[in-house]
């Protein structure tokens, strides 16, 4: 980070060096044009004077010739005058260009940072706590429900590794080869079931979903919608309060030609900064050593491609009193 800093100050020592050499030449070039207009216009005054043309100033500066000088130097003024002002322009371009790209350099280097360092830890502990069951399983003597209760923390370990391997390939699937396989999909009673099924898991968290009264149905596929909706539930539920609670509604317009699908929460909220780069991939709010949760950064970048292979569109904003809100608009059918 220093050796950032550093080398942006040099940087910066640099342009403004050249701006102000750039400054400096524009001066020296302006007074250079004004004495040779000077010198000049004297020089034609003298040989006018010298052949008997004109006999004093007044009658010089009624000439055409020194009204052509005249307008010749202007020129040549306004000449020096926009070519500097051009070059500071292109040269700010520039140098915004740079920063520019040098700020991403640096933001997806830490990106890159950010997700070694967690998927190394979200690889690590599942196998650690798998590994500690085995080793247990061939020391001791074990009673069948101790042996029971291991054998399932280890399935669940398992399980989290399963997620996280999908979650890699998923990752890399929608970033190039993914293309919706399309069905008629019942949305009211698909996400009815996902959140039954996720209510049972976490039974201390208040899930809550309103839809029309009669069936949406929708073009869409199966897998992907299901990714879409468990990766926002799951999110809520893990940024969310001490008393969560998940609202989820369901609308279509008149003509059914489009629904809006909402997800609310009362939990921590996302800061207006990340709320533009939470869609890309690894992307985590806060460094390693601020977060207290666990994560890849790739569950929102899958739902954003996942919603975008279905021509629709994702937001966030803030929920009130606190919380988020992540809106998804996407057609009926996909013709
Ligand atoms: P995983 O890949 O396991 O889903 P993750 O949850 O960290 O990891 P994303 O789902 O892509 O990754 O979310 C990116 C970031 O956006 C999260 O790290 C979190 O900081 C923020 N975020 C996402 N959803 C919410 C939410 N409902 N409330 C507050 N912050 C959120
Ligand atoms: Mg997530």
């Amino acid at each position: 980070m220093q050796r950032n800093i550093r080398l942006r100050l040099l940087s910066n020592i640099v342009i403004a060096f050249m701006l102000l050499a750039m400054a400096w030449w524009s001066f020296l070039l302006f007074t250079k044009n004004k004495d040779a207009f000077k010198w000049h216009s004297r020089y034609d005054k003298m040989m006018m004077v010298a052949d008997g043309v004109i006999q004093n100033d007044e009658q010089y500066l009624q000439t055409d010739l020194y009204k052509n000088l005249e307008a010749k130097y202007k020129r040549q003024e306004w000449m020096i005058l926009t070519e500097s002002m051009v070059f500071v322009v292109c040269m700010i371009i520039g140098v915004w260009m740079i920063n520019k790209g040098y700020n991403r350099q640096i933001e997806s280097a830490q990106e890159r940072r950010n997700f070694l360092l967690s998927i190394t830890h979200e690889l690590k502990s599942p196998i650690a706590s798998i590994k500690l069951v085995l080793e247990t399983f061939i020391k001791r003597e074990l009673k069948p429900v101790h042996i029971n209760q291991l054998s399932n923390n280890a399935l669940k370990e398992t399980d989290r590794l399963n997620d996280l391997v999908n979650d890699l390939l998923l990752a890399a699937k929608v970033e190039t080869a993914y293309a919706p396989f399309l069905e008629e999909i019942n949305l009211s009673q698909f996400l009815q079931d996902i959140i039954n099924r996720l209510q049972a898991k976490y039974s201390n968290v208040q899930f809550e979903f309103r839809r029309p009264e009669e069936p949406v149905i929708v073009s869409a596929d199966r897998t992907g919608l299901t990714s879409v909706a468990v990766n926002l539930l799951e999110n809520a539920v893990k940024y969310g309060s001490e008393e969560t609670k998940i609202s989820t509604v369901l609308r279509a317009d008149k003509s059914n030609q489009n629904i809006w699908l909402e997800f609310a929460d009362n939990g921590i909220g996302i800061p207006n900064k990340d709320k533009a780069k939470i869609f890309e991939r690894f992307y985590r709010v806060g460094s390693e050593d601020t977060r207290k949760t666990k994560g890849t950064g790739l569950g929102l970048y899958i739902v954003n491609q996942i919603v975008l292979a279905h021509r629709g569109t994702i937001a966030v904003t803030d929920n009130r009193p606190k919380g988020t809100i992540f809106t998804i608009s996407l057609p009926t059918n996909d013709s």
